[in-house]
């Protein structure tokens, strides 16, 4: 894993195939943005017990990818947040995202779950 950044990307979509394509380029030194719809990453993977064909048990399987993700220096999660424009030519896009209000602070929350 390298902290020098060559590129910068932004993948629409936390599901498994976005979580494993930021972790590639986020791996390879490009700045990653995912965005995902919902509140968090994990996609449909997340929600499933098993896995097709050998009836793995999904979240053990998906769990070390969400921690990867949220712990990776290159990776920027935003979440809760919908993909509005995207302009610009191959090598100079330019993309508006709309991040939906949150009612948790969550550069202070700790995931104590109390509320
Ligand atoms: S109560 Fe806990 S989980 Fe809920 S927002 Fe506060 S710190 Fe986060």
């Amino acid at each position: 894993m390298t902290n020098k950044i060559i590129g910068t990307v932004i993948i629409a979509g936390g599901g498994i195939a976005g979580i494993q394509s930021a972790l590639d380029l986020g791996g390879a030194g490009f700045l990653v943005h995912l965005v995902k719809k919902s509140p968090a990453i994990g996609g449909v993977m997340s929600q499933l017990d098993k896995t097709f064909p050998f009836t793995d048990c999904s979240m053990c399987i998906l769990s070390p990818y969400l921690v990867e993700t949220g712990r990776h220096p290159n990776i920027e999660l935003i979440t809760y947040a919908d993909v509005k424009s995207v302009s610009g030519k191959p090598g100079n896009f330019t993309v508006k995202v709309k991040k939906r209000a949150c009612s948790i602070n969550t550069l202070l929350c700790t995931g104590c779950l109390s509320c």
